[in-house]
């Protein structure tokens, strides 16, 4: 694994990741960084790092941007929630890392464009990174970061309403059978 840590502030958050990525064997040939630093109302982003060197040569590296607190409350610190938690967003944000390897770094432009307008676009993107972390074996940490989110006081109701918008819910969740490839919706 080509893993890096910039500024991650805690070894269980550390531990949390890597237990994530130990189930992402396509992923462990890619330079991935973990990079904690406050997020404006976001907790997590997957990103594709584009340079104008790396967008000729074909070479693929990229980051999750992991905020210092949660979304965009200002007390509930990243830090303080519980594993299973962090590990099922990390199995969710490395899903989406999945999903962008079919892409080159100029189709990666162009998908972030689509996310940005396309309000289609992101739901199948969101769903897609869940069914993968499922797929991947941590179903039942999705459900525990969703019923966390959705339960917290201190997670603001904006928030909330993005994640049941876009998001797969705690149902649907459930049904999926671990045991069969899921049905992934192919994106344009
Ligand atoms: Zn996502």
């Amino acid at each position: 694994m080509k893993v890096k840590f910039r500024k991650v502030q805690s070894d269980i958050l550390k531990e949390s990741f890597l237990e994530a990525l130990s189930q992402y064997e396509d992923l462990h040939d890619y330079s991935i960084t973990l990079h904690q630093k406050r997020v404006k109302s976001s907790t997590m982003q997957a990103q594709p790092i584009i340079s104008l060197k790396n967008i000729f040569n074909g070479v693929k590296r990229y980051r999750i941007m992991l905020g210092v607190y949660v979304s965009n409350s200002d007390s509930l610190k990243v830090a303080e929630v519980p594993r299973s938690v962090m590990t099922g967003w990390f199995a969710h944000e490395l899903g989406h890392l999945v999903d962008y390897l079919s892409y080159s770094n100029f189709g990666m432009i162009r998908y972030g464009l689509q996310y940005v307008f396309s309000n289609s676009f992101k739901m199948k993107a969101e769903h897609e990174a869940d069914y993968i972390a499922i797929q991947r074996g941590f179903r039942d940490e999705i459900i525990a970061t969703k019923e966390w989110v959705l339960n917290h006081d201190l997670v603001g109701q904006r928030y909330k309403n993005r994640l049941n918008k876009y998001y797969l819910s705690i149902e649907q969740v459930a049904l999926c059978n671990t045991d069969e490839p899921p049905f992934v919706p192919k994106i344009e």
